[in-house]
C-alpha cells in the first residue's frame, strides 16, 4: 500500500557496466546466509556495478536487484531482489551503497540513469521476489515451475519498447515525407526551377 501511495521510488535494477544483453554474464551476487536469514549483495568488480538504471542517479529509496543467487554454496542463477538503496528519513546512501548519476546521454537527458555499488549489503530473507522461485529459512532452494517464468515480463517489456519504437518511426517518416513533398529547394537543371525536396535521389532513400 505504501508504494501506491508513492512513499517510496524504485526501479529496476539489472544491466551491468560490462553486461547487458548477455544477462547470464552478470555477476552481481545475493548470497544466503541462514545464521541470520538475510541476503548479502555485492558487486565484486568493477564492471558488475549496476549501470544504466531510470531514477536511480538521484531519486528512487528501493531497487529491484538482479542479481546471481547463492545458497548452500551453489550458485542458481539470476534472480530478483527488493534492496533498499537509500534511507527513507533523509535520502542517504545505506550502508555498502555507493550510488550516483551516470552523467549525460545523447537523449533522455531529464531521466536520472544511475550506476550503483554494493559492498555487504544486508537485507530480510522476505526481500527476495519469491512468487515462482524460493530460498527456504535454513537455505534450501525450491525451484520455479518453470525457468522460463524467470524471464517472460523482460521479454514482454522488449516487445513492447520495439513496438513503440515502431510507432514513432512511422510518425517521424510520415512527417519527413509530407515535408519534402512540399517543401521545394534548389534545382536538379540549371533553369528550370526548383524542385520538391523528395525528387532528390538522396532524399528518396
Ligand atoms: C535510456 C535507457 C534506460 C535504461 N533503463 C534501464 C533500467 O531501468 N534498468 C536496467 O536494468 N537497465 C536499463 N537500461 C539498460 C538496457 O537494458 C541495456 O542497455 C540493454 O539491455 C543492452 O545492454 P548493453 O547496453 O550492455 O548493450 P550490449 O549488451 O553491449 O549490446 C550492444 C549491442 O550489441 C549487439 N548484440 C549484443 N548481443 C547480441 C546478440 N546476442 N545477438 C545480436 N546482437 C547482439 C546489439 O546490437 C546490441 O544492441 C537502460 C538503457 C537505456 C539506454
Amino acid at each position: 500500500m505504501r508504494g501506491f501511495n508513492c512513499e517510496y521510488l524504485g526501479t529496476y535494477a539489472q544491466t551491468e557496466l560490462g553486461h547487458g544483453t548477455n544477462l547470464r554474464e552478470l555477476q552481481t551476487t545475493a548470497e544466503y546466509d541462514p545464521e541470520t536469514q538475510e541476503f548479502v549483495f555485492n558487486t565484486p568488480k568493477l564492471e558488475s556495478m549496476k549501470w544504466w538504471p531510470g531514477g536511480m542517479g538521484k531519486t528512487v529509496n528501493y531497487v529491484i536487484l538482479g542479481a546471481h543467487l547463492i545458497t548452500k554454496g551453489q550458485n542458481h542463477g539470476l534472480h530478483t531482489f527488493i534492496v533498499q538503496i537509500r534511507s527513507e528519513e533523509d535520502h542517504t546512501p545505506s550502508p555498502g551503497v555507493t550510488v550516483g548519476e551516470i552523467g549525460r546521454k545523447y537523449g533522455m537527458n531529464s531521466n536520472d540513469n544511475g550506476f550503483l555499488m554494493l559492498k555487504n549489503v544486508r537485507m530480510p530473507r522476505s526481500h527476495m521476489l519469491m512468487r515462482h522461485a524460493q530460498v527456504l529459512p535454513d537455505g534450501t532452494y525450491v525451484k520455479p515451475k518453470s525457468d522460463k517464468l524467470s524471464y517472460g515480463s523482460m521479454v514482454f517489456l522488449r516487445v513492447v519498447i520495439a513496438k513503440e519504437i515502431g510507432k514513432w518511426l512511422r510518425k517521424a517518416a510520415t512527417i519527413a515525407i509530407r515535408y519534402s513533398a512540399v517543401r521545394r529547394q534548389s534545382e536538379i537543371e540549371a533553369g528550370k526551377g526548383e524542385v520538391q525536396v523528395i525528387d532528390f535521389l538522396t532524399q528518396q532513400y
